[in-house]
């Protein structure tokens, strides 16, 4: 249920709703909007009656809410969101690259690249210093350290830094360094995880399970939503299916769903969709087309050396070419 106010409607009026809802032990999330405020309930058992709001004063109208996920759904707020991390805006009519390495190796790995992404046009540095491998015995990541590294590239490039957060135990940590917080696909259903993710004041990239239907992945994006935090990115990178010519299928029809069914940002990440660097430019080109408002590459300037995804990273001046495509894709799709 959205009970919309009118659009003169007193703050006490507002305080008003708030209480009934609270008081049948449900939880209201005022949404202010550009010239009215809604307010969402959240936590109800089953359908609420729209008769305990419309006789109240202040009330325009109490709308039931039919999708399973309420806050990052367009029925809630049809505006869409917008997210802005030091000089950045990511959203409608942003176009935001966001590309580095899969994960921070040394200082003059990191460095090196940063440089490269900033030269090309790059807006956001990623890197990851904690890493989720399949495998036990890969680089892991070099944790704080890489942190701290991070820290470094912002301040010396003036860039922001994406970096994944693997679990509620570090999660302060990677909170205190990073600008924007990755939720990985293996964690997208960590429901601790998301949680904590709901607490913090950074933004989230919550990147798409590998096997999450679009029902699923939003759930996952209400849960943070659900405990405060308004600022999530969603991030398409793939999902599993039976082809072997790439490491995932990248799911562009993902996007209009997406669009259509919430205001969120959604970003798309070929890298890893791919597994490829030969299919990346293509998949970004593609991802700017389908109308993405960002995407997240990995770039290395030595990937046959990277400590992990190698295959899948461009090489500098790859990056460069993408940067240049990624921008007259978008040009062309706002004329
Ligand atoms: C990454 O971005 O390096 C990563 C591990 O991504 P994903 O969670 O999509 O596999
Ligand atoms: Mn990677």
């Amino acid at each position: 249920m959205l009970v919309v106010m009118d659009r003169g409607a007193t703050p006490e009026q507002v305080d008003k709703v708030v209480k009934v809802i609270e008081s049948r032990g449900m939880t209201a999330r005022p949404i202010p909007g550009g010239d009215r405020v809604s307010i969402g309930i959240l936590n109800n058992r089953g359908p609420v009656d729209p008769a305990l709001f419309l006789g109240l004063d202040g009330v325009k109208e109490a709308i039931p809410v039919t999708r399973p996920y309420k806050l990052v759904s367009r029925e809630v707020q049809p505006e869409d969101t917008l997210i802005n991390v030091g000089n950045v805006t990511i959203g409608n009519g942003y176009l935001t690259l966001m590309a580095g390495p899969c994960a921070i190796e040394s200082e003059t790995q990191a460095m090196t690249i940063a440089e490269h992404v900033k030269q090309a046009g790059g807006h956001i540095f990623r890197g990851g210093a904690f890493k989720p491998r399949t495998s036990p015995y890969t680089f892991q990541g070099l944790r704080e350290e890489g942190l701290k590294i991070l820290a470094k590239v912002r301040e010396t490039f003036d860039l922001p830094v994406v970096t994944e957060v693997m679990d509620t135990e570090t999660f302060d940590v990677v909170e205190a360094y990073a600008d924007i917080l990755q939720i990985g696909t293996r964690n997208m259903q960590n429901y601790s995880l998301l949680k904590r993710a709901g607490q913090s004041n950074r933004p989230i990239l919550l990147k798409r399970g590998m096997s999450a239907t679009l029902d699923e992945w939003l759930m996952a994006a209400e849960y943070i939503m659900s405990e405060g935090n308004t600022q999530v990115m969603l991030c398409e990178r793939g999902v599993r299916t039976f082809v072997r010519h790439s490491r995932n299928t990248l799911d562009l029809s993902a996007v209009p769903v997406i669009m259509r069914e919430s205001h969120l940002p959604i970003i798309i990440d070929p890298s890893h969709a791919a597994g490829y660097r030969d299919q990346v430019i293509p998949l970004s080109r593609a991802s700017v087309a389908v109308g993405a408002h960002g995407l997240i590459v990995e770039v290395h300037h030595k990937p046959d050396e990277a400590l992990s995804d190698g295959a899948q990273s461009l090489y500098p001046e790859q990056f460069e070419a993408l940067s240049k495509w990624a921008e007259s894709v978008h040009k062309l799709l706002k004329t």
